[in-house]
């Protein structure tokens, strides 16, 4: 990815971001994050709201990589998954997951209120739906699940969809908004009394207390590495997450349906609006595929241009691009200390394409374990974690089938 393809995003395209100076000379703070994302630009606010100087140090500009590539739901609902997590982990840990992702999007919009910051936050329903019959069950399982988990989740067949489905989730008090405007107004509110913001200012080097860039470099307490995948060898999470692509499409919309979507089957369609000179898109995401397999990219792309001609009056397609997530080879996000002796990097990483309230879950994590306090989520995201023995058959499988 280059910054050229930025502008195809419509979230970077119809946002107006600050510009922040590059890193030159060197420089002392409590805190150094790598990487400005909504996981590095979170922390950073929540760092100095306790008191830290931090410097957040980005490669390119702030917001727009994954997380502005996104489809930007503000959702505790995640595809069908708590039943797996309860599987996995128990269901003490998986509500630990529910109610960090709860807590996630409650922060962004206190965030964004506290600041002042017009990031398009608009209240929604999410849905995940389907018509193929064999994930019937899943759903109403997921339903039971959730409910008992304490989620929002009641089982229906209304969905407000244009098409009628076998059966859905819904989950109420979950929300969308614009990625590339909410990380970025953020990120404008973190220079200042010793602290800092920095873009276009790639880390060519590092330790647990140093970064270095070509230009400069910042010593710190403690470092965050918030790069989407750690760098380097750092707790080798390169060889415990798998990469997934998803096309991405923003079309003008006629038939405007009220909430957020997502099926259970494939090929997997993702659908939510927003509006922009007064006019309202569909963000259409597609099937995930391996990276590398442009093939795939091209069916994919396709099928949801059809989809969303199809069913809701929209087109023509203005912006595609794709985005790509890692996936933790145990199904849950990889977040804290990247050793297990509390010392090493600050991590986050293993979204699965749900890194919004994720990420911002992790960051509050990341901001307690930087100030030196204990956070009950580490329990289940402990990023030094042992790794289940169960997850691995499946994992050497996707890595084999992506490095193929
Ligand atoms: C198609 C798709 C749709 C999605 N939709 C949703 C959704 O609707 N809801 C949801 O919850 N999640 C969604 N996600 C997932 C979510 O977007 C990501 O999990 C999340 O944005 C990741 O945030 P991040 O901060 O970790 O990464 P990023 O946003 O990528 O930030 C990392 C930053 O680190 C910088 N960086 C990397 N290396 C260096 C270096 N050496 N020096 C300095 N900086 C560096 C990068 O430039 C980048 O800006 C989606 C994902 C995909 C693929």
């Amino acid at each position: 990815m280059t910054d050229s393809t930025d502008t195809r995003t419509y979230w970077n395209a119809t946002a107006e971001a600050p510009d922040f100076p590059s890193l030159a000379g060197d420089l002392s703070v409590d805190v150094a994050i790598i990487g400005g994302g909504i996981v590095g630009v979170t922390a950073a606010r929540l760092i100095k709201d306790a008191g830290l100087t931090v410097a957040l140090v980005e490669a390119r500009r702030v917001g727009r990589q994954v997380t502005g590539k996104s489809t930007a739901k503000m959702t505790s609902q995640h595809g069908i998954l708590y039943q797996t997590l309860v599987r996995k982990f128990g269901e003490d840990k998986a509500r630990l997951y529910a109610e960090a992702q709860e807590a996630g999007i409650r922060r962004i919009e206190a965030l964004a209120r506290t600041h002042g910051i017009e990031a398009d936050i608009e209240p929604r329903a999410a849905y995940v739906y389907t018509n193929d019959d064999s994930y019937v069950s899943q759903i109403e399982k997921e339903v039971e699940v959730a409910q008992r988990l304490g989620l929002p989740a009641t089982l229906t067949r209304e969905t407000g969809l244009p098409f009628d489905v076998l059966a859905a989730m819904r989950w109420d008090g979950q929300a969308q908004f614009h990625p590339t405007k909410y990380v970025a107004g953020l990120a404008a509110t973190v220079p200042g009394e010793g602290s800092h913001v920095f873009e276009n200012s790639r880390v060519l080097d590092y330790e647990p207390t140093k970064v270095v860039t070509d230009r400069g470099t910042v010593t710190a307490r403690h470092v965050v590495m918030a790069t989407h995948l750690p760098l380097g060898q750092v707790g080798m999470y390169y060889a415990m997450n798998y990469p997934m692509a998803e096309p991405v499409i923003a079309a003008p919309i006629g038939r405007i349906p009220p909430g957020m979507y997502k099926n259970a089957e494939q090929p997997g369609h993702s659908i939510r609006t927003h509006q922009s000179n007064g006019k309202t898109y569909a963000i259409v995401a597609g099937n995930h595929f391996k990276p590398g397999h442009p093939d795939d990219e091209k069916t994919y792309m396709a099928d949801i241009e059809r989809w969303l001609a199809e069913h809701f009056e929209a087109g023509p397609v203005e912006y595609r691009w794709v985005n790509e997530d890692y996936s933790a080879m145990d199904s849950a996000p990889f977040v804290g200390w990247s050793s297990s002796g509390g010392d090493g990097y600050l991590v986050a990483t293993g979204f699965a394409a749900w890194g919004i309230s994720n990420g911002t879950a992790a960051a509050m994590i990341i901001a307690d374990l930087g100030q030196g306090r204990d956070n009950p989520w580490l329990a289940m995201f402990d990023a030094a974690r042992i790794k289940p023995v169960a997850g691995a058959p499946e994992f050497i499988k996707e890595n084999a089938e992506v490095a193929a």
